[in-house]
């Protein structure tokens, strides 16, 4: 019983939805030089059944190419490009990927009865966006919603949809993407998560840990210098086994660098987790020089998981026949 209360205490605040921010410009990056043999791809209409239920007033089946429906609003609104689809109906595979990659935030997972946890966080994004493996929680689906995109896309691939092949694959590289951040695999050290049972203070300071390292992605990525782009174009596939041993890969170095990347944030931000950090904030703590150890840390987060995503999108884009 105590057990259980501490589950339902934990889970009522830990529920954070969110995940790196700029998915879109991540998966830009990763896709660069997948060696397709036919880049271009037509549109066609969805037509599946699915075991997965959806919040249908954000589900969005139709194509959205050319508008930057999903995109990041703290991104620069130039990068990376969402150009018309050519002669209106044709689109290259790197452009799919990077559009549909953000979607799964837009509300799809939202507010949905997904299971009995469910009922204690009341937020069923977070359930299939996360997953905590703390000991005395185990819970969330961020790596299953990785490994049924994967399979939805291969089921697509194999009836010749090669447009929902690689709509579906975008999915699954969003949760992957997610799942390679750090706070979405704990939410805190095992004493802060128990003390922010009993203390609002300590509960907010580590939502505000979350979303700060979320969008210190975007700030790398967009305001920084090269080195984050430079590292995810640079990095080399490496080649892992099947979607299971992928996603177990990812998370178990987001987990292995958790430790680090919050003694980092803490100490630079300090008293500014009291609020919401700003894009300028992280600037002006980047620019006195009091992020090296933490951007070197990230920069090994994006190198591996760049590298793992890379490897597994050449083993999968194969063995569905679309790689020599
Ligand atoms: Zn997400």
């Amino acid at each position: 019983m105590i057990k259980y209360f501490f589950v339902l205490c934990t889970l009522t605040f830990l529920s954070l939805a969110f995940a790196w921010s700029g998915h879109e410009a991540l998966t830009y990056l990763i896709v660069q030089d997948l060696p397709i043999k036919n880049r271009m791809v037509k549109i066609t209409d969805y037509s599946y059944e699915e075991n997965r239920i959806y919040n249908q007033d954000y589900l969005v089946v139709k194509d959205v190419s050319g508008e930057r429906a999903f995109f990041d609003p703290l991104g620069d609104g130039k990068f990376p490009p969402d150009p018309s689809p050519i002669d209106g109906f044709m689109l290259p595979v790197w452009q799919i990927l990077t559009i549909y990659s953000p979607e799964p935030d837009n509300g799809m997972d939202e507010g949905l009865q997904l299971d009995f946890l469910q009922g204690l966080i009341g937020n069923s994004q977070g359930v299939r966006h996360m997953k905590y493996n703390l000991g005395f929680i185990n819970a969330f689906q961020g790596d299953t919603s990785f490994i049924y995109f994967v399979e939805m896309s291969r089921q697509a691939f194999k009836q010749g949809d090669r447009y929902w092949g690689y709509r579906f694959l975008a999915r699954a590289l969003h949760y992957a993407e997610d799942l390679s951040q750090p706070y979405h695999n704990a939410p805190g050290e095992t004493g802060e998560v128990l003390w922010g049972i009993v203390d609002g203070n300590t509960r907010k300071i580590l939502k505000n840990l979350h979303f700060l390292y979320d969008n210190y992605l975007v700030y790398l990525i967009y305001y920084s210098d090269d080195a984050a782009r430079e590292t995810i174009l640079g990095s080399k596939p490496a080649f892992l086994g099947d979607e299971r041993q992928v996603i177990n890969s990812i998370m178990n170095f987001a987990r292995s660098k958790f430790e680090v990347v919050h003694f980092e944030l803490k100490k630079a931000f300090g008293d500014l987790l009291k609020t919401n950090v700003e894009m300028k904030e992280i600037s002006q703590i980047d620019n006195k020089g009091e992020l090296y150890i933490l951007k070197g840390e990230t920069l090994s987060i994006l190198s591996y998981t760049a590298s793992v995503i890379k490897g597994f999108l050449l083993h999968f884009l194969k063995e569905v026949g679309e790689i020599n």
